[in-house]
């Protein structure tokens, strides 16, 4: 089977990658991702500093959007639904929120949420919150409250993403026991020693639940800051030699281009949720992503060093469709 055969016929399951929050968006944009082999995106369609006034239009907008471009797209959230969207040659597409500031401390909202369409959530963005730690702030531990939206999430059937999460709230809510776990979007602290990224304490936890590791495509977070796919690659490297191919994924990051529409609240601190003293220079602004065009590359290079098929296959895609099944059929 030639790199290209085997990229074409494997489920391709990016964990997380971002479009501008802003109803306004075309998500015809999506179209880079399916012609780059992908064959599911979460999306994300709200953080922490992010209020529920722009997120819900955002979702609203996006549902919609999908609906009126079934030619390509398609909600799809369980592994039949992602199965049954490649074989039609759709992009599945489900949202995911990035921190649990937008549940206004009401277990029940988590419902609310997934019946709206997001399929995966983190705590606490980056800082901490009244459910948790975030990973640039005091190393703090899950709180009461978290513990009851944590079990909301796996009571709905929604994937409990640790990506963003402070270590200690991580390291918590595995420690509860109620199924596996998902870093989304998180490399080894070993390859690039940044707070967002993972401790070995965190990588083997996750296996443990029977959770899944998805290496993040953004340079920061990687030993190269140009985000190019060796870089990527070596973070899979990594993550198979500590856990096994069984337990790891794939997600871009990428983010797409906004086209002048501006997706922060006004009157948000980037100082606060992108602290300098970790390293951010204005926000995200200027950092190095992986874009969706390199995927192949990611299975070429799979294939280059040595892995077999049924392992690329499982890294692409399989792992993640697994866990699914296993949350919500
Ligand atoms: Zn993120």
């Amino acid at each position: 089977m030639t790199p290209a055969e085997l990229h074409d016929s494997a489920i391709l399951w990016d964990a997380h990658s971002c479009v501008p929050l802003h109803p306004d968006f075309d998500l015809a944009a999506l179209e880079r991702h399916r012609r780059a082999g992908a064959d599911f995106v979460s999306i994300n369609v709200g953080m922490d500093m992010n209020p529920l006034d722009q997120i819900l239009p955002v979702i609203a907008s996006f549902r919609e959007q999908i609906e009126r471009r079934s030619d390509f797209l398609r909600f799809a959230s369980t592994a039949g639904e992602v199965r049954r969207a490649k074989r039609e040659g759709k992009l599945a597409v489900a949202f995911d929120l990035e921190g649990g500031v937008p549940l206004c401390g009401r277990p029940e909202m988590v419902r609310l949420f997934f019946d709206l369409g997001v399929r995966q959530i983190h705590l606490a963005y980056n800082r901490n919150n009244e459910l948790g730690g975030g990973c640039y702030d005091e190393d703090v531990p899950l709180t009461a409250l978290g513990r009851r939206i944590v079990e909301a999430v796996y009571r709905a059937g929604m994937l409990m993403d640790l990506s963003h999460t402070g270590h200690r709230t991580s390291l918590d809510i595995m420690a509860m026991g109620l199924g596996p776990v998902v870093f989304s979007h998180a490399n080894p602290r070993a390859i690039r020693d940044d707070r967002r990224n993972l401790t070995e304490a965190q990588i083997e936890g996750c296996a443990r639940t029977g959770g899944v590791v998805c290496v993040t495509g953004v340079g920061r977070f990687l030993a190269d800051p140009e985000a190019r796919s060796p870089a990527i690659l070596d973070c899979i490297d990594h993550l198979v030699a500590r856990i096994g191919p069984e337990h790891v994924g794939i997600s871009l990051d990428y983010e797409y281009p906004g086209g002048g529409l501006r997706d922060l609240p006004e009157d948000v601190d980037r100082t606060y949720w992108w602290p300098p003293e970790e390293g951010y220079r204005d926000g995200i602004s200027g950092i190095r992503l992986a874009t969706p065009e390199q995927l192949p590359e990611i299975t070429e290079g799979l294939l280059a060093r040595g892995y077999g098929e049924a392992e690329i296959r499982r890294i692409l895609g399989e792992n993640m469709l697994d866990l699914v099944r296993r949350i919500r059929g």
